[in-house]
């Protein structure tokens, strides 16, 4: 199989489900004693967030374009970056490395398209859901229109997760108030919902969410399994 190189650390709580499920899902494929093979270069989210506050994009670029360059070097094959937020530098990443980028939308965008969802709430952080780079992904590359939450919705999802989720803190209050937007997202027309921060998969399951869920961190962990494996289907490293 093909080594799988993740950027990790945004916040690690989320890296932490990412190495779970790409072991797990390589796991019930392969059987025995199988894991992913796999590399995670993990950066100090205390600095990546205090960036973000600042808006400097380009150092976030910066740090995201050397993490995804010492994937490469230490031997990954492929790069996914653990977060959503981040990938608004994604460019800086494809233009530093020479092995493939897998885009988290991507498979998302995938799995909308085969359950024949064309309209979408997004819940992320502020900046996912208010700046165009996934948004504006989705409808072009996947031509999906994604509606998010009102701006007092929005401040809530935002907070909960910086303050708790990415804390590793669960809490039936936030997951309530999740479920209260996502409730009047499906009021305003939405047909599925992305979990479009790879920590809220800690908070709310498909059994908790009043429309079908789409767990950007284990699709993203799914496809890259996917890619792994397919890759090396035929030859003998498997
Ligand atoms: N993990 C989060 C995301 O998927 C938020 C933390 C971050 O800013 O990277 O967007």
């Amino acid at each position: 199989m093909k080594t799988i190189g993740v950027i990790g650390g945004m916040s690690w709580e989320s890296s932490a489900e990412y190495y779970r499920m790409l072991n797990g899902e390589t796991k019930a494929r392969l059987g025995g004693h199988h894991n992913a093979r796999s590399l995670m270069a993990t950066v100090d989210f205390a600095e990546i967030e205090a960036l973000q506050r600042a808006g400097d994009w380009d150092a976030l670029g910066v740090l995201m374009a050397q993490a995804a360059r010492q994937l490469e070097r230490g031997g990954a094959d492929i790069v996914l970056l653990a977060t959503n937020t981040m990938h608004r530098v994604c460019a800086a990443i494809e233009a530093a490395i020479t092995i493939p980028f897998l885009h988290i939308a991507d498979p998302t965008g995938a799995a909308l398209r085969a359950a024949s969802v064309t309209r979408v709430g997004l819940l992320g952080t502020r900046y996912t859901m208010e700046q165009d780079f996934y948004v504006g992904r989705l409808r072009d590359v996947h031509g999906i229109e994604a509606i998010v939450p009102e701006a007092s919705e929005r401040d809530d999802v935002h907070r909960i997760i910086y303050d708790e989720l990415c804390h590793g803190v669960v809490q039936a209050a936030s997951r309530g108030v999740y479920q209260r937007v996502i409730e009047s997202l499906a009021a305003r027309g939405a047909q599925g919902v992305i979990l479009g921060c790879t920590e809220i998969t800690l908070l709310i399951g498909a059994d908790d969410s009043a429309l079908p869920v789409f767990d950007t961190t284990a699709l993203h962990a799914k496809a890259a399994v996917d890619w792994s494996l397919k890759q090396s289907a035929g030859t003998t490293d498997a």
